[in-house]
């Protein structure tokens, strides 16, 4: 049952807001139980992953103005499980007083990849070469400058579900270019080079209202199928020239854009085309917890979950350093077998030191249910790593009925 309004803790606690209920603001509430901090979620539904676990997740929508005027007065900060809400909501808020971390000006930039891109160019942060197109001859344009194939992405989310779309020749971007002006492609399409890169790479930081920021280690993200299977902390091998300029191109975004909350920069690792040496160019930023950033439960003395926590609430930022020389993460996909609870007696009497974390949600075919996270090895020894690793992508098969034993 749910309260009509959170009750906090005696002590002064505070009540930290978090609009959805997915498993983002979920994995927020085993660090406000141990900081004595009350959760409030506006959720989508009873059953929503973080309804099932904070006791107080009045159900109601995202876009409905009213509805989350009516829970963020119960709340001293408000925070986002994802980056949906839209601007009208946000500002109408913000104009009443609400503290709304991030704020609606620095989320723009995770809602809208044209506006990313816009503000990261001025900003002289490397991002592949990009172009905002509305009709063909624009295409064809900016074709003639990067050639063929080229990545066009609707810039605002929830286009037919489609976001991403590599393209061979004009007439596949046809459908898109009869859609723009309407929804996702309001603005038009946001056009990209198809980047040659040698990896996937992420780095999450934390920035409080007053400035304090911290940053991760870089991770490496392994994915298969457009979809992240796995997570490694840190990237293997990367080069700590790269690392440095990567940790410092997200502090500088954090800092530019004025971020509050945690903050993940994915990037592509790619070879400078000048000296050869290795380099990074930006791909997308999200602006609250993210899934490469899981790891840190588990990897790091402090995890994204509690930093968001702090840094929302403007409290000193805890320590992001690793706790192991690696951590390996796998993501639990929804397969076929729709008995998850079955398969834990197998997986931990198999290998004790599995940390299995479930998001509480039905299983569908693709969905991401949870992920399983391995610490240990030797610092810079591939071969530990390789180990974990197996380890790791061994239960999440398991928990996902690919293997049986
Ligand atoms: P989403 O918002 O759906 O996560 P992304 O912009 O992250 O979309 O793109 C999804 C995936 O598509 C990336 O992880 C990457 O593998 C690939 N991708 C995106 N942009 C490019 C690009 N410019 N060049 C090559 N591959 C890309």
């Amino acid at each position: 049952m749910t309260s009509p309004s959170p009750a906090r803790a005696e002590g002064g606690f505070p009540v930290v807001g978090i609009v959805g209920g997915g498993q983002l603001a979920r994995m927020c509430q085993p660090p406000a139980v141990n900081l004595a901090i009350t959760l409030s979620v506006l959720a989508e539904s009873p059953t929503a992953s973080a309804a099932l676990v904070v006791p107080h997740s009045p159900v109601g929508e995202h876009t409905d103005l009213e509805a989350v005027r009516t829970f963020a007065r119960e709340c001293d900060v408000v925070t986002f499980d994802h980056e949906h809400v839209p601007a009208e909501v946000l500002l109408a808020l913000q104009a009443e007083g609400v503290a709304l971390h991030p704020s609606p000006q620095a989320l723009v930039f995770a809602q809208d990849k044209l506006a990313m891109r816009r503000r990261l160019t001025d900003l002289g942060l490397p991002c592949p070469r990009w172009a905002q197109a509305r009709t063909g001859a624009d295409v064809e344009a900016f074709a003639a400058q990067v050639g063929w194939p080229l990545v066009a992405k609707a810039p605002r989310g929830g286009y037919d579900g489609k976001g991403v779309l590599v393209c061979r020749e004009a007439a596949d971007l046809e459908t898109w270019l009869a859609g723009v002006g309407e929804g996702g492609l309001a603005d038009g399409i946001l056009l990209e080079e198809a980047v040659d890169f040698s990896r996937e790479l992420s780095i999450m930081v934390g920035r409080s209202p007053s400035g304090q920021a911290a940053a991760w280690p870089v991770v490496e993200t392994v994915q298969s199928g457009g979809i992240n299977t796995e997570v490694l902390a840190p990237a293997p091998s990367l080069d700590p020239d790269l690392a440095t300029a990567l940790t410092e191109g997200a502090l500088r975004i954090a800092g530019e854009l004025g971020v509050t909350g945690v903050m993940a920069v994915e990037a592509f690792e790619v070879t400078d085309p000048l000296s050869g040496a290795p380099a990074y160019l930006v791909n997308e930023l999200a602006m609250r917890p993210h899934n490469s950033g899981h790891w840190s439960i588990d990897g790091a003395v402090t995890s994204q979950f509690e930093q968001h926590l702090r840094a929302v609430l403007d409290l000193p930022l805890g320590d992001p350093s690793a706790r192991a020389p690696w951590t390996a993460s796998a993501n639990v996909l929804g397969g076929d077998y729709p008995q998850l609870y079955g398969t834990y007696k197998h997986l931990m009497a198999r290998d004790p030191g599995l940390r299995i974390h479930l998001y509480g949600k039905g299983v569908r075919p693709g969905r991401k249910l949870g992920h399983v996270t391995v610490t240990g090895g030797s610092t810079g020894d591939l071969a530990s790593l390789e180990a974990l690793r197996e380890r790791s992508r061994h239960a999440a098969d398991y928990l996902q009925g690919v293997v049986t034993e």
